[in-house]
C-alpha cells in the first residue's frame, strides 16, 4: 500500500528495491505432530536445513574474511561446528522419531532444554557460547520455518535489496554487501551513531530513526528511500519511480563531474590549501579513500576490526594491517587511533560491564589505560608501523593531561622493549590528542603541551556538549554542530593549538557536510578527515567558496543566538557561490524532479 514515510537521511543517494525485514526475534513455534509416514521427511528436513545453515555460514565466514580478517571469520568456525554437532541433532531426530514431532518443533523444545543447561552452567566458557548457540538457533528455526528472507547473506546473488531492521549494530553493518543491499532503513540511530557512519563510508543509501517501520513496511513489497532527504515511499507509483531514476542519474553524472576535482588541490578560490584526508573504518575502505583523493588518512578506526571476533587481534596481526594502509599511502600520514570501545561498541572479543550511562562510563582511553595489556599490544604495532613510515597515533576521548602523558609513558616502555628483542621502531612517534569533550577544549592550551597535534571529533563534541546521545533518534533534529556553544569551542581550539603551532583537523562527521566545512574553513581548520565518498563534494564545495565568505559565515555563527541562525549565515555565504540545491538537504528536497547541473567552480587565483 502505498505511503512515505520520514526518518532522518544519514547516507546520501536515491535506491529502489524489495525489502528485506531483519526479525532478530525468535519465531513463534508451534507445537506440530506428523503422521507416521511423514516423520522420516523430518528428519531429512532437520538435516537439509543443517546444511543450508552450514552453506550460510561459509558464506558469511568468507564475506567477513575479505573484509575485516582472518580472526573475525574465525567466530563462524566455531558456530559451523556448533551447527553440525552431532550429539544434539541426534537427540532431535529420536525426538522427531519417538514423539511424532515436526523438525521444528522438535528442533525448538531440544533448543531450549540446551540454552537451560548452559545458563544454568557454572562454567563460563559455556555461558560464553550462548551467544552463539542463540545465533545458530535463530537461523535453524528461520530455515525450517520459511521465514523469508531474515538471513541478507542468503539470497540470491543478483537481488538487490533494502534492509529494514530496528537497530543496525556496527556489527551487522560491517557485514553488509554492498552490491546487493542498496539501501537501509531502521528504527533506531542517527547521522552519527557509529553503524551509520559505517554506512556512509560504504556508500549505501540509508535512513534511520523511522518510527515503526517494521510494522509499516511489508516484507518484499518495492521501496524507494532517498538517504540524503530522508524521505521513504513504500510502493511507488510509477511517476516516482520515473522521478528516481531521474535523480539517480544525475548523482551519477554529479559524481561524474565531481571526478573533475579528484585530482586537483582542495584550495579556496583565493589560494587557501585545505588537506583533505579520509577516514578508514574498515579495511576495504583503503581502496575507496585513495580513489577519492585522500592525502593521507586522518583517522583509521581500529575498533571495527575488533566487531564480531572472538579474539582480540594480535600485535602481528594489527602491525600487518597497519603496513598495509600505511604502504597505500606512502607520501602522506596515517593517523591511527586507539581502541575507541565502549559507548555503543562493545565487540564480543571484550568483557565490557553493563552501565547505565555506557557514553558516560567506561570508554575510550579510560579502558585502555585500564588495560595496559591490551594498549601494549596495540601501541607495540603502531611503534613498528611507524619505524619506517609517516604513521601517527591519535587518543579518543582525552578529557586529563595525565592520560596523555601516561600513554606516552607506556610507548617509551614498549619502544625499549622492542629494541631489546630486536624491532625497529619509530624514533619519535607524534602523539594527538581528538577535543572530543568541553574538557579538552577548556584545557586544550594544558593538552597542547604535550601533544603532537589535535583532532576534533565533532560527533562526541556535539553530544558531550549539548547534552544529547548522539545516537537516539528523538533527539536528531537537536543534534547539530551548527550550535553555537559548539562553534565558539572550535574556535577556542584552533586558537590553542595556534599558539603551539600544533596542527588541528576535524574528523568527526561535521567536516563531510559541505555547509558544515566551509564554517569550519572560516574559523581556521585547515585539515579534514572524512569518509572517502564525501571527499569530492566537500573538495569541489571549497574549491567554489572564496576564504573571505567563509570567515564572514564563521564570524556571524559566534555571534548567533541558535543553531537556525548559523545555518541562514552559512546559506548566505555559500549561495553566491555554489547550487546549494546540490548540496543541502532541504533545498534539495524542494529541488525534487528538477535537473540541476553542476556549475565548474572557478579556478584557483
Ligand atoms: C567523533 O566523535 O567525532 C569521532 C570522529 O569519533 P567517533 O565517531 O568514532 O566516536
Ligand atoms: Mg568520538
Amino acid at each position: 500500500m502505498h505511503q512515505q514515510l520520514r526518518g532522518i537521511g544519514v547516507s546520501p543517494g536515491v535506491a529502489f528495491a524489495r525489502t528485506v525485514l531483519m526479525r532478530p526475534d525468535f519465531p513463534d513455534v508451534p507445537d506440530r505432530t506428523v503422521r507416521p509416514e511423514e516423520v522420516e521427511g523430518e528428519v531429512e528436513r532437520l538435516r537439509a536445513a543443517v546444511a543450508t545453515v552450514v552453506a550460510h555460514l561459509e558464506e558469511l565466514g568468507r564475506k567477513v574474511l575479505d573484509r575485516a580478517g582472518e580472526e573475525e571469520s574465525r567466530i563462524f568456525d566455531a558456530q559451523i561446528l556448533m551447527a553440525q554437532d552431532e550429539d544434539f541433532l541426534a537427540s532431535v531426530e529420536v525426538l522427531i522419531r519417538n514423539n511424532m514431532l515436526s523438525a521444528e518443533t522438535a528442533y525448538e523444545f531440544k533448543a531450549l532444554e540446551l540454552r537451560a543447561a548452559w545458563s544454568a552452567s557454572q562454567s563460563a566458557h559455556l555461558r560464553d557460547r550462548l551467544a552463539d548457540l542463540h545465533a545458530i538457533q535463530l537461523r535453524m528455526l528461520n530455515v525450517l520455518m520459511g521465514r523469508p528472507g531474515h538471513e541478507i547473506w542468503s539470497l540470491p546473488e543478483d537481488e538487490q535489496m533494502i534492509v529494514v531492521a530496528h537497530e543496525l549494530s556496527p556489527g551487522l553493518t560491517v557485514q553488509l554487501d554492498r552490491e546487493h543491499v542498496v539501501g537501509l532503513i531502521s528504527e533506531e540511530g542517527t547521522r552519527t551513531s557509529h553503524a551509520a557512519i559505517l554506512a556512509h563510508s560504504l556508500g549505501i543509501p540509508t535512513v534511520m530513526g523511522v518510527t515503526g517501520a517494521l510494522a509499516k513496511i511489508p516484507e518484499g513489497t518495492l521501496v524507494l528511500i532517498d538517504g540524503q532527504a530522508g524521505a521513504i515511499t513504500v510502493d511507488p507509483t510509477p511517476v516516482e519511480l520515473e522521478e528516481a531514476k531521474v535523480q539517480i542519474s544525475r548523482r551519477h553524472r554529479l559524481e561524474f563531474q565531481l571526478e573533475s576535482v579528484v585530482a586537483l588541490p582542495a584550495e579556496t578560490p583565493d589560494g587557501i590549501r585545505v588537506s583533505m584526508m579520509g577516514n578508514v573504518d574498515l579495511p576495504d575502505e583503503i581502496e575507496a579513500a585513495m580513489r577519492s583523493g585522500a592525502e593521507g588518512v586522518g583517522l583509521l578506526r581500529t575498533e571495527f576490526l575488533l566487531t564480531g571476533r572472538a579474539a582480540l587481534p594480535t600485535e602481528a596481526e594489527q602491525y600487518s594491517y597497519f603496513k598495509r594502509v600505511s604502504l597505500a599511502f606512502p607520501k602522506s600520514p596515517v593517523i591511527i587511533r586507539s581502541y575507541d570501545l565502549g559507548g555503543d561498541k562493545f565487540p564480543a572479543a571484550f568483557r565490557m560491564p553493563q552501565e547505565a550511562n555506557p557514553f558516560l562510563g567506561w570508554r575510550s582511553i579510560r579502558v585502555c589505560l585500564d588495560q595496559p595489556e591490551v594498549f601494549r599490544t596495540q601501541l607495540r604495532a603502531i611503534l613498528r608501523a611507524a619505524a619506517d613510515r609517516n604513521v601517527q597515533l591519535m587518543l579518543p576521548l582525552v578529557t586529563r593531561v595525565d592520560e596523555v602523558s601516561d600513554t606516552r609513558a607506556l610507548l617509551a616502555e614498549e619502544r625499549a622493549s622492542l629494541l631489546r628483542d630486536g624491532f625497529k621502531v619509530a624514533e619519535h612517534l607524534r602523539v594527538g590528542v581528538m577535543i572530543e569533550t568541553p574538557a579538552a577544549v577548556l584545557i586544550a592550551d594544558k593538552l597542547a603541551e604535550v601533544s603532537d597535534f589535535f583532532s576534533v571529533g565533532t560527533n562526541d563534541l556535539t553530544q558531550y556538549t549539548l547534552a544529547l546521545d548522539r545516537g537516539n533518534a528523538r533527539l536528531a533534529e537537536r543534534f547539530t554542530p551548527h550550535h553555537p556553544a559548539v562553534v565558539r569551542q572550535l574556535a577556542q581550539v584552533v586558537a590553542a593549538a595556534a599558539t603551539r603551532d600544533l596542527p588541528a583537523s576535524v574528523c568527526g562527521e561535521m567536516a563531510s557536510e559541505p555547509l558544515s566545512a566551509v564554517l569550519l574553513v572560516g574559523l581556521g581548520f585547515r585539515i579534514f578527515s572524512i569518509a572517502p565518498p564525501s571527499i569530492p563534494l566537500v573538495k569541489w564545495v571549497i574549491r567554489s567558496v572564496p576564504l573571505s565568505a567563509a570567515r564572514a559565515a564563521a564570524t556571524a555563527a559566534m555571534d548567533a543566538r541558535g543553531p537556525a541562525e548559523v545555518d541562514e549565515a552559512l546559506r548566505d555565504a555559500v549561495a553566491p557561490h555554489v547550487d546549494l540545491r546540490l548540496i543541502d538537504p532541504h533545498a534539495a528536497l524542494q529541488a525534487r524532479g528538477r535537473v540541476v547541473s553542476l556549475p565548474t567552480p572557478p579556478p584557483p587565483s
